[in-house]
């Protein structure tokens, strides 16, 4: 789905009959090349080549990924694009580089969670272990930073879901990648999913970075976007989650 000039959603369904997208990662292209913001899930690599093509671009025009945290269906398709495309940069955040480069076992993964799957899930998943330590991170990210993408995009720090998580603002289209730090359910703007929120309290802290941000628009990974006066709405819900 096209969200702005050279920028479009990468729309990856679970099954062929999903009507909605499970996961959605960003890609946006400018002079300095595409920036690809994460990668999808387990076996959907197919998905997000076909993608990419349906935007315009090829897999080869990547230029660097970004990721926006170590979970699975973010980070499962990096080490396939790096390994294919090996001049192809991953940019992520400090406190998330161990995790995602397999030097610290990913945090949501545990091995109690792991043991509670069907078989092939797991032994797809510990394949993705295996591949991990073949990540190279070539830049750490910092809160605040401004990075040179599409006119000027600044990390925002926003840990709770996972500790480096970012989320991730493009001034010039008013437009925030929420990454996880926001869903979109049912229509409705909502806070990082409990279940896979390790410190929901801090995610709700997190969220004070964001209320101030002059925003159009709300990108999440999860839901996709959301432009319905999204910074009356972002107010309302942290007023919510605080009270709860
Ligand atoms: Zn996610």
């Amino acid at each position: 789905m096209k969200l702005g000039q050279h920028i479009a959603s990468i729309e990856l369904y679970t099954h062929q009959d999903s009507a909605e997208p499970a996961y959605q990662p960003v890609l946006l292209w400018d002079d300095s090349g595409a920036t690809l913001v994460d990668t999808g899930n387990i076996g959907q690599m197919d998905q997000v080549t076909q993608a990419v093509e349906d935007a315009g671009l090829q897999l080869s025009d990547i230029k660097r990924i970004i990721v926006t945290h170590q979970d699975i269906d973010h980070i499962s398709n990096l080490a396939e694009l790096t390994a294919e495309y090996p001049d192809i940069e991953v940019w992520a955040h400090a406190d998330e580089v161990p995790y995602i480069t397999g030097v610290k076992p990913l945090i949501k993964m545990t091995d109690e969670r792991l043991a509670k799957m069907p078989e092939a899930a797991q032994s797809a998943i510990r394949s993705l272990f295996d591949r991990l330590p073949s990540i190279r991170i070539a830049r750490e990210i910092k809160d605040g930073e401004l990075l040179d993408i599409h006119g000027g995009m600044r990390v925002i720090h926003t840990p709770g879901h996972t500790p480096g998580h970012i989320c991730l603002y493009m001034p010039k289209e008013k437009m925030l990648l929420a990454a996880d730090e926001l869903r979109v359910v049912n229509g409705e703007l909502a806070g990082p999913a409990e279940a896979f929120t390790p410190d929901m309290e801090e995610a709700v802290r997190s969220m004070h970075k964001l209320k101030d941000l002059p925003l159009d628009n709300i990108f999440c990974y999860h839901g996709g976007l959301y432009d319905q006066a999204p910074s009356v709405r972002l107010a309302e819900l942290l007023k919510s989650l605080e009270q709860s």
